[in-house]
């Protein structure tokens, strides 16, 4: 089963012609990690699955990404929609300033969905992100008093709090100290159950202990997408068993 079906992606930066003309699926309930050296377009790829890169206004896209039977690029999208739909955990934590409890409360607040138990629901994300315990007696302290590690869990609570169906994250361990960094890569891999989760890595190792499938990019396209086994296993083309064995990149 497929999440998102990418359809003959191109992206320009400017004149800068970014993505070059990229399919691809990403399976459902599994973690599909992107991987490629710096520069090669794995953020943009990213960006594009829910309308972030709109943001920047020189930005010009073509092609499809189809979340079921829409295409996310069609006029008359609702893009806040998208966006919940299709939440992302940035880099570096970025906790709203306001609480901890607030940070959680945030979004179900706006969307109107928590229907009055907004407590239970904040304790059930906090909960989800092992957080809980950490923080249930300072639920009014300021959310940049936590550590850094913290934080992303945090931020990671606030995604899942809007009920999205997919996850995108952007390096979303590498500014965390290696203990922190396994706890995110643990919840990840505890929320395929519920989730699709697409991750950015330029770490061949941790797409080696996250990925179920793999997307390796270079120079803006797509060598090769498969399933991990297959693409750590039996990689089909030359660039990719150069990359892994970390002849180029
Ligand atoms: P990666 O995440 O693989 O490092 P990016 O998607 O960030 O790659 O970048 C791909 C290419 O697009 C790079 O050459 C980068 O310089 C360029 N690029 C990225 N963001 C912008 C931007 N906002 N404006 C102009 N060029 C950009
Ligand atoms: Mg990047």
């Amino acid at each position: 089963m497929t999440a998102l079906s990418v359809r003959n992606l191109n992206v320009w930066y400017g004149d800068k012609h970014t993505l070059n003309d990229v399919s691809v699926e990403i399976p459902l309930r599994r973690i599909t990690c992107i991987i490629g050296p710096s520069g090669c377009g794995k953020s943009t790829l990213l960006k594009a699955l829910n309308r972030l890169l709109d943001l920047n206004d020189q930005v010009k896209v073509s092609g499809q990404v189809r979340l079921d039977d829409i295409n996310i690029y069609d006029p008359g999208v609702d893009v806040t929609e998208v966006r919940t739909r299709v939440g992302l955990l940035a880099q570096k934590p970025f906790p709203l300033p306001m609480s901890i409890f607030d940070n959680v409360a945030y979004g179900p607040r706006i969307h109107g969905r928590h229907n009055g138990k907004i407590h239970a629901l904040v304790q059930e994300q906090l909960q989800a992100v092992g957080l809980w315990d950490e923080v249930a007696d300072r639920l009014k302290a300021p959310a940049t008093s936590l550590s850094v590690g913290q934080q992303q869990r945090l931020c990671l609570a606030r995604t899942l709090s809007v009920e999205p169906e997919i996850v995108l994250c952007d390096e979303s361990t590498a500014s965390l100290d290696p203990i922190s960094a396994r706890g995110i890569e643990g919840l990840l891999c505890a929320l395929k159950d519920k989730y699709t989760v697409v991750l950015v890595t330029h770490d061949i190792d941790q797409a080696r202990r996250l990925a179920d499938h793999v997307i390796f990019m270079w120079l803006g396209e797509v060598v090769e997408s498969a399933p991990a086994g297959q693409f750590f296993g039996q990689p089909k083309e030359e660039l990719t068993q150069a990359y892994l064995a970390r002849e180029i990149g």
